[in-house]
């Protein structure tokens, strides 16, 4: 079985299965998104999302607060739904193409992540009982980020005759909306107008410009049929239809290759000109060259990104299912980050959360560190916005990320559960620490990511303050959103006091190497570098002797205990059926918390503290949140308690694919599929990069045989592969590197590039 082939067979055509199917065959390549809505549609009264966004380009809506307190934020960048230009109908004889009538003999949707295109396949009996056999591929190109493609074919399986093909170009789009879910927009507004359509030959082109945000996209189609026929391509209203006719002969295949390029007024002066540049330039090359350079492109991709679970091929295909997904949907320019449902729809709006740092980063700083720079890049972009958001909530000094947005402005309406998240800047420091240590990449350090590090770190000291002898946080949210506005929440005080350290070791390393200009420029004094140190020092770290365990915050022990075994199935999430403030007042996690300080800064306490504390909030998370489970996964297998570990891991390589939140069809989790690589890789895999360089220490849980992963530390690619008896490490690419397996030090060089330990040996 080839394991970068996902397929669904004999679809089905609920309302549900439409709506999940068209995230989960979305396509995507970090710049544009097409969700995968059937050309020719649904049967009346059929939802659909039928959405094509572009990571970056957004426009303003309102978000009115019930009262108009100082500084709080009256609207927000919205990711907006652009032209809709994967509409394609087809009639043949005078009969239309439709699943919904006639009979479907065969209908399969298939991902070959190697190749990069998405097909859909239909064997279709139409109503009169002409056959047909149609095949659409599919592919946002990873190389030409502007390109969507759509290349639809058809087979006259037992008849000839006329053949009709409309396809259409429309603009007048919406955004979806859903008033009863908070995690989508509440009401949809038309946010872009259009200000030109016209029709150039065979093509069209549309340029729409936003409501608010000043920006404008342009949208650019051609239809190229395989063979010749009469066509003409017509302006009507904000759309333009192209109309082939022609006709097809028994067991004859004729194809349409519809060409879309997308061009918006961030990334391209004049959007218009670069659309009709990026479609001449497209349309000339032939199409199977431009599916080889797809194939190409992902060939280096996998080579990077190697991760298969032996003796599980249906994991192994899941997995990989997860990591393309991550490609997909990671921005690689300074406008964009990775939203929380990628490019694949609009659940929370396109919004960036630190879903991006904490979890997906670290896939990228192993596989892909160029990919991991950008999103960085993309944060230091944004540095004067954050800089400026910290003036609004009072700072005097320093920067704080929002907590959810997309230029950079924050954009969570509900402050508690938002904006009060101020690890984020922790976490963004952690992920700038993360990259350095991967990448040995000082020269990033020095031009933006010391910028990162110093500007969260002031912050930090802005925001604290002294009392009783240590350095405390207060009134801030966690990672729990169950739980907002406390004091000295323990995971954003260790992950303060991390971002305070490696601002003092950063400056050090620079001046060490010779960026003393890089220190300058940010007016680092000596004076500050000692207020980090003593902050940090000095960092209140709450801890409760009585239970041995890390409490979450200040009174979080106090409250009563969610009866969370005791609370019906149907009311979780309890977000959607709880007030806030009821939730507040009880010992209850939406997602893991001090689990993730574990994780991520080691046990604070030590391990018998750590063990107690992770009984402790096991019995009172609800994994709410589709960011819990694999922390709870990795944090057992630090501990050793490999069956839990692989219990926690479960099924959340299914969680879209066997849409096990309910809401797939809002979007894929991609903080969830960067989790999942996490389980693995740092879970199963011990991986860690500290200080000392790379460490491994893989234990296979029960059910697998072995796995292998490949990861790339400082610019050496090494294949890593476990099984029950112990783990091999070999060198697949660069001079040489040294690890630390199990212990023990191995360097591994193109003389000797393997090495192998026993898991023994760690014992
Ligand atoms: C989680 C946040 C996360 C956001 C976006 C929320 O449900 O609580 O931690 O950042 O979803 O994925």
């Amino acid at each position: 079985m080839n394991n970068k082939v996902y397929r669904v067979l004999d679809l089905n055509l609920s309302q549900q299965e439409l709506l999940v199917n068209e995230t989960l065959f979305h396509n995507a390549n970090g710049y544009l998104g097409v969700r995968s809505c059937f050309e020719e549609g649904y049967a009346p009264g059929l939802n659909s999302v039928r959405g094509t966004y572009i990571n970056g380009f957004y426009d303003i809506a309102p978000m009115k607060q019930a009262e108009t307190l100082f500084g709080l934020v009256e609207d927000k960048e919205v990711m907006l739904n652009v032209a809709d230009t994967q509409s394609v109908s087809l009639k043949v004889c005078g009969e239309t193409f439709s699943m919904f009538q006639g009979e479907v003999l065969e209908s399969e949707r298939i991902l070959d992540m190697k190749a990069g295109i998405t097909t859909r396949r239909v064997v279709w009996r139409s109503p009169a009982g002409r056959e047909i056999e149609i095949t659409v591929n599919r592919m946002a190109s990873f190389l030409r980020k502007p390109l969507f493609l759509i290349d639809y074919r058809i087979k006259a399986l037992n008849f000839g005759g006329p053949v009709t093909l409309t396809s259409t170009h429309n603009a007048e789009v919406m955004n979806f909306a859903d008033k009863c879910d908070p995690r989508l927009a509440q009401s949809a507004i038309r946010q872009l107008s259009v200000t030109s359509c016209e029709v150039r030959g065979d093509e069209s082109y549309i340029v729409s410009a936003t409501n608010q945000s000043g920006l404008s996209v342009c949208s650019g189609v051609k239809n190229l049929p395989s063979k010749p026929c009469r066509k003409e391509t017509c302006r009507e209203g904000n759309a333009a239809n192209c109309r082939m006719e022609t006709d097809i002969r028994a067991g004859e295949t004729i194809s349409l290759a519809k060409y879309t390029v997308l061009t918006d007024s961030r990334r391209f002066a004049d959007c218009r000109a670069a659309a009709l540049r990026e479609m001449a330039r497209t349309a000339a090359v032939p199409l199977q060259e431009l599916y080889d350079e797809q194939r190409a492109y992902l060939d280096t991709f996998w080579k990077n990104a190697v991760l298969e679970i032996d003796g599980d091929a249906d994991l192994t295909c899941a997995v990989n299912y997860n990591l393309y997904q991550l490609l997909q949907s990671a921005g690689r320019d300074r406008y964009s980050g990775i939203a929380s449902k990628g490019l694949s729809g609009e659940g929370y709006e396109g919004h960036y959360f630190w879903d991006t740092e904490m979890y997906i980063l670290p896939f990228f700083a192993l596989t892909n560190p160029e990919i991991a720079k950008s999103l960085l890049s993309y944060r230091y972009a944004t540095l004067d916005k954050a800089k400026e958001n910290a003036r609004r909530l009072g700072h005097g000094q320093g920067a704080l990320f929002p907590w959810r947005t997309i230029s950079g402005r924050e954009c969570s309406g509900y402050f508690p559960a938002g904006t009060a998240q101020y690890h984020i800047n922790g976490d963004i420091a952690y992920a700038t620490a993360t990259y350095w240590l991967a990448t040995g990449d000082i020269d990033y350090i020095a031009s933006e990511g010391l910028a990162l590090i110093i500007e969260t770190a002031r912050l930090w000291i802005d925001l604290g303050c002294w009392y009783r002898g240590s350095f405390r946080l207060n009134d801030v949210t966690g990672p729990d959103e169950y739980t907002c506005m406390v004091n000295n929440n323990y995971y954003t005080n260790v992950c303060a006091q991390y971002n305070l350290r490696w601002a003092v070791k950063a400056v050090k390393l620079l001046r060490e190497s010779g960026f003393d200009d890089a220190v300058e420029k940010l007016r680092v004094t000596d004076e500050e570098l000692k207020a980090f140190a003593e902050a940090a020092d000095g960092m209140y770290l709450p801890y409760d002797s009585e239970r041995g365990i890390i409490p979450q915050d200040d009174s979080f022990l106090s409250k009563p205990v969610w009866d969370v075994p005791g609370t019906p199935r149907e009311q979780f999430p309890l977000l959607l059926h709880y007030h806030p403030l009821h939730l507040y007042r009880y010992q209850v996690c939406k997602q893991a918390d001090t689990i993730l300080a574990f994780f991520m800064f080691g046990f604070g306490r030590g391990y018998d503290a750590a063990v107690r504390s992770f009984d402790y909030y096991e019995r009172i998370t609800t994994h709410d949140s589709s960011l819990s489970l694999c922390v709870f996964s990795m944090v057992a297998s630090m501990l050793k308690n490999h069956e839990k570990a692989y219990a926690y891991f479960g099924n959340s390589a299914m969680l879209d694919l066997k849409n096990t939140y309910g809401n797939t069809k809002d979007g894929i989790h991609t903080a969830n599929m960067g989790g999942l690589y996490m389980s693995i890789v740092h879970g199963f895999g011990g991986l860690r990069i500290r200080e000392d360089g790379l460490h491994l220490a893989p234990a296979v849980p029960e059910p697998w045989e072995g796995f292998r992963f490949s990861v790339t530390f400082h610019g050496n690619r090494i294949l890593v592969e476990a099984d029950k008896n112990g783990c091999g490490c070999t060198l697949t690419e660069g001079e040489s590197v040294s690890l630390t397996l199990y212990g023990r030090e191995y360097r591994l060089d193109r003389a000797r590039p393997s090495c192998r330990a026993a898991l023994e040996a760690s014992k």
